[in-house]
């Protein structure tokens, strides 16, 4: 019976491998390379601002309709500090104004004319565009492809590049033109498959989701979703060791050693919940065409930063949950979360939260300028966009290479992936947002799955 697992990797992906490790009455060790546990997930308190609560740095809520992050936070006893967001409206900031998202959509993607033609967010050749293209008879999506190649052609340039892009790409600061439709937007690639008019299948997607509809469709943790992690640290004890880089695994037996710099722990199976090009340095000797695969997986950098000032000095009423900035119109910022007015958990009754977001792939412009200049030039947009008037709290939280940029065939290779470290490393897994999906409920189910396995 193989019970000794070593997880390498304390983000969400590794600490909920090691959870389900533990559940199943495994002798489990998740070695943190870092002093903290968590990697892409932290909360913490905005040095300088009166708020009696922590803010989250990175991400602030998760889906709830899949439901893996809900049900191990009941698991976890945070059950009760669940919240959902206020359910105000989210804006586009287009042609010098704040403008509402036109509704209904799937993840960005609008299928009514008349609501696109509303918004004011796209031109009227880009809306007679639109409508000649939204109920196009295509044939079914059969290969993986990338979201723009599959749905320029049915919504046009304008829908395209001001409300699909800055949804879909900006969730991975990247862009929507490269990333792979089947693993970066499943639900749309769905719609893909079915061919037809896209208006009827993304129109059948929201009634079908309206019937089935129990709950909220996202959910954050009072306190921040560091509370999670903390959560899970807990629980797992001194069965976590922080500080501990692994820097190889050599067989040992029918099994591993994975050593750090100062120990070698002995281990059955071993679950890597590391960023891919760390998983590529420690598979390259035993399967280097995995490693290859592994290194060619971009990343691409982000940064948030939160600003914080009394809710006189903004002249905005920030009825609403955010706005998100498409590259057409130039800002440096790519979202801007309204966290005080989108979470109740988040509203002093004094202060705004504002959480803006820069950084793409293709816009590398913050990562050049100093955190002075940073800051001035959001604050200069924020007075574009929201009427900020006065100085604000500011905290910079820089995330480099943090988000996985999945492009077209992204899945097949997670596959070959699998199979190849099947035959050439058994024992050892692969998981986390290197794999099937960033996003925490992906995090969470593909790290449970590695733990059981
Ligand atoms: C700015 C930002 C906002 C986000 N917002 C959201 C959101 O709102 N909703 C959502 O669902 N998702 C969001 N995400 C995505 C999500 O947070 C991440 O995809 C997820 O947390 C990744 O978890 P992980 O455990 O797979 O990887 P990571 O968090 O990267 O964890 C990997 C861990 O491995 C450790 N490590 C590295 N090398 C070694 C080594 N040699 N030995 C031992 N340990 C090592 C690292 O230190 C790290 O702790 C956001 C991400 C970012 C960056």
């Amino acid at each position: 019976m193989s019970d000794r697992v070593v997880v390498v990797g304390g983000g969400i992906s590794g600490l909920a491998a090691a959870h389900e490790a533990a559940r199943l009455g495994r002798d489990v060790t998740v070695l943190e390379a870092t002093a903290r546990v968590g990697g892409k997930i932290d909360s913490g308190f905005v040095d300088g601002a009166a708020l009696p609560f922590p803010v989250d740095m990175a991400a602030d809520g998760f889906l709830a309709r899949q439901p893996e992050v809900v049900d191990l936070c009941h698991e976890l006893g945070l059950g009760n500090d669940l919240v959902s967001p206020t359910g105000a409206q989210a804006f586009i900031w287009a042609n010098g104004g704040l403008r509402s998202i036109p509704s209904p959509s799937v993840l960005g993607v609008p299928f009514d004319v008349d609501a696109v033609a509303a918004s004011g967010i796209v031109s009227e050749t880009g809306v007679k565009d639109f409508a000649n293209r939204i109920d196009t008879i295509a044939a079914p999506l059969v290969e993986d492809a990338s979201v723009g190649e599959v749905l320029r052609p049915r919504v046009g340039d304008e829908v395209f590049e001001r409300l699909i892009d800055p949804l879909l790409g900006g969730i991975n600061a990247g862009n929507a033109d490269g990333l792979s439709i089947d693993a970066g937007a499943a639900q749309l690639a769905a719609a893909a498959r079915v061919g037809g008019s896209l208006r009827d299948a993304l129109r059948r997607q929201v009634s079908e989701a309206q019937a089935a509809a129990a709950g909220p469709v996202f959910n954050g943790v009072t306190g921040g979703n560091r509370r999670i992690i903390d959560a899970l640290h807990t629980e797992l004890g001194d069965r976590v060791r922080t500080g501990e880089a692994v820097v190889r695994l050599e067989r040992n037996g029918t099994g591993w050693s994975v050593r750090t710099a100062a120990a070698s722990y002995p281990a059955d199976r071993v679950v890597l919940a590391t960023p891919a090009w760390i998983s590529a340095g420690l598979v390259s000797s035993h399967a280097p065409d995995a490693a290859t695969t592994l290194t060619e997986l971009p990343y691409g950098d982000a940064v948030l930063v939160t600003f914080v000032i009394d809710r006189s000095h903004i002249e905005h009423p920030l009825d609403g949950s955010g706005f998100l900035a498409p590259r057409t119109e130039g800002l440096l910022m790519t979202a801007c979360s309204w966290a005080s007015s989108k979470w109740a958990h988040y509203d002093d009754g004094t202060h705004a939260i504002l959480r803006v977001s820069a950084g793409r792939t293709d816009d590398l412009r913050w990562l050049e300028l100093t955190s002075e200049e940073l800051v001035a030039q959001l604050c200069a947009e924020l007075a574009e966009t929201v009427g900020l008037r006065g100085e604000p709290i500011v905290r910079l939280t820089p995330w480099k290479q943090s988000l996985p940029q999945y492009r077209p065939g992204h899945l097949d290779r997670c596959d070959a992936l699998d199979e190849a470290l099947a035959v050439s490393m058994p024992g050892v897994t692969l998981t986390g947002a290197q794999m099937r999906g960033l996003g925490l409920p992906a995090c969470v189910r593909q790290g449970r799955l590695a733990g059981a396995e």
